[in-house]
């Protein structure tokens, strides 16, 4: 059994999802599709979550402006000629509207987050099914949240794999043995029955559970690029595709921030060594990336940039040592505001690192900080990572980045926009 997923940009219109149904077609075979969210719809409904919180009307042009969306892709797929399904995807929207109409709220932010940004996925999925059966390629369409189990840590779910396993080995597989089965990416359920959330990106994570609880054969991300690159090709000329990457070099990249494969997607597949290949949607003969059990792979320097960061300085108030102590304190600070720390770097009296531009998360940490310490914050700043900077002869260190950090093989600097 092999999984495939097609992210937001392989479904981002009509003629994207007539591609992948091309593509699925080919298969052969029965696979798991894991899908996202069309196009930008995540980030379309994180803005109707913040206008439903914050009791703003503006949530309703929001939603209709989703609506369309949807509803002008259904109209060009099936042209008018299946009015169960049109009927099908207005229900599935009925269903957010009535939601977005409650005035009572009395959970928090991210668990609203958590029961309104999944409608993404969910209508992504619906409609890639019916697509895919209306052009007689066998498939079934379940509910993701019913197999992915986890706690209820909202937007940032964490996986009971025992229960996870388990279904998806019982029930999921029983599905996958008759026809495709096309489901949702990045969204989950708590044991209490409420909606969770992976993360932003983490449908490719979505993707590696399910192979490794099913000891899958393969996992293939579909991007719009020809595999994994040694840098961005949309920031910098002259790229090359890299073929092969191990886990660990894999892992590696994703923690400095490389956005192809979500960070959290290797180690589960490593754990099995169940193969990652990254390959195009728009070019899906070519052979794209293989990720793989090995040893080291990478042979050329790859320049990774982090954006959206802050610098945060903390320095204790009575110049005492940052020692022990102050440095649990920290990180459970900023664990409790559940923001990660880049490129740490501490002297005998401060502290410094980079965190998730991420607004409110900061300014509460920033406060709760300034309890304890003196802090400076320098908003919006990015990282340049390059790995394998030894045999990097072309890519030129900044004059005066605000911080900079060598170690073996990275060289990582903190520059301000
Ligand atoms: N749709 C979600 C997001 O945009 C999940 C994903 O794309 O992987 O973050
Ligand atoms: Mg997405």
């Amino acid at each position: 059994m092999k999984v495939n997923k097609f992210g937001g940009a392989s479904v981002k219109n009509a003629e994207g999802i007539k591609n992948i149904s091309h593509i699925i077609k080919d298969f052969n075979e029965h696979t798991i599709v894991v899908v996202s969210a069309i196009g930008k719809t995540t980030n379309l409904l994180e803005s109707i979550t913040r206008a439903f919180y914050n009791e703003d009307d503006a949530k309703w042009d929001l939603f209709n402006t989703l609506k369309e969306n949807h509803l002008s892709i259904i109209n060009f797929l099936f042209e008018g000629k299946t009015p169960f399904i049109t009927n099908d995807i207005e229900n599935i929207l009925l269903e957010l509207e009535c939601f977005l109409d409650r005035e009572n709220k009395t959970e928090s932010y991210d668990f609203y987050y958590d029961q309104i940004v999944p409608f993404g996925e969910i209508l992504a999925s619906r409609i890639l099914a019916h697509y895919l059966n209306f052009v007689q390629v066998k498939s079934h369409w379940v509910d993701s949240r019913n197999f992915i189990v986890t706690d209820d840590y909202h937007r940032e779910a964490r996986i009971d794999w025992d229960s996870t396993c388990k279904v998806v080995k019982n029930q999921l597989r029983k599905l996958a043995n008759k026809s495709t089965v096309v489901m949702q990416g990045f969204i989950s359920r708590s044991h209490k029955g409420t909606n969770t959330t992976l993360g932003r990106e983490g449908s490719d994570y979505t993707a590696a559970i399910l192979a490794h609880c099913l000891d899958s054969k393969s996992v293939t991300i579909w991007k719009d690029v020809d595999g994994v690159m040694n840098a961005d090709p949309k920031r910098f000329d002259e790229v090359e595709k890299i073929d092969k990457i191990s886990f660990n070099e894999a892992i590696e990249l994703a923690y400095y921030g490389a956005t192809i494969i979500h960070p959290k997607t290797i180690q589960p597949l490593k754990a099995k060594k169940i193969p990652l290949f990254v390959k195009s949607f728009i070019n899906p003969k070519n052979p794209g990336t293989q990720v793989l059990e090995s040893e080291k792979c990478i042979q050329i320097p790859c320049i990774i940039v982090k954006d959206n960061q802050c610098l945060i300085n903390i320095k204790s108030k009575d110049l005492s040592f940052i020692a022990e102590n102050h440095l649990q304190n920290i990180f459970s600070i900023f664990s409790k505001h559940k923001l990660r720390m880049h490129v740490m770097q501490n002297s005998a009296i401060s502290f410094t690192c980079c965190t998730d531009r991420i607004p409110e998360r900061v300014s509460n940490l920033v406060s709760e900080l300034k309890e304890l310490f003196e802090v400076e914050l320098i908003d919006d700043v990015y990282i340049n990572s390059i790995y394998n900077y030894q045999i990097s002869d072309k890519y030129k260190m900044a004059s005066n980045p605000l911080l900079k950090q060598f170690n073996e093989t990275v060289y990582h600097e903190v520059l301000a926009k």
